[in-house]
């Protein structure tokens, strides 16, 4: 069954020039990039992405950072797209939870500066792709 899931190459991978390396893995794995943007999020956009985080303690500090610089948004297509790109991607925490060999296990060390972020379920993709991509 086809997906679709949003992806994120947050300010620090932008920072750090892994868009081409985050791409490149996207597109080896065989998944379709069918968007693609590159942007400075507002605070309010920035809020919606991240609202069932709103009253966590790491809340106001991941707006500031995701707001700090621009992003590059993406929208990745294929078979089990969430649940590959996950995986791609690593587990939140780039030290204990991402494996060597994905994105965050191998170039992260901190559980906020985790360079990209992918989408966790159909209904999350649908509604963060909506958020993102309102004309898509
Ligand atoms: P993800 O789906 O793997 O990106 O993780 P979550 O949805 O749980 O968290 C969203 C983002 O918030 C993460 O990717 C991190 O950038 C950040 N984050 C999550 N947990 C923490 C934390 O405990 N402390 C800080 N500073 N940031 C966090
Ligand atoms: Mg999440």
């Amino acid at each position: 069954m086809t997906e679709r899931t949003l992806v994120l190459v947050k300010p620090d991978g932008v920072e750090r020039r892994l868009i081409g390396e985050v791409i490149s893995r996207i597109e080896r794995k065989g998944l379709t990039l069918v968007a693609l943007d590159l942007r400075t999020v507002d605070r309010e956009l920035a809020s919606q992405h991240y609202a069932e985080h709103d009253g966590k303690p790491f809340f106001e500090s991941l707006l500031e950072f995701i707001t700090s610089g621009p992003v590059l948004a993406a929208v990745a297509e294929g078979p089990r797209a969430i649940s590959a790109w996950r995986q791609l991607a690593g587990g939140t925490d780039p030290v204990e939870k991402a494996a060597p060999g994905s994105i965050r296990g191998d170039f992260g060390l901190e559980v906020q500066y985790n360079l990209v972020h992918g989408s966790d379920s159909p209904e999350s993709a649908a509604r963060e792709i909506k958020l993102w991509f309102p004309n898509l």
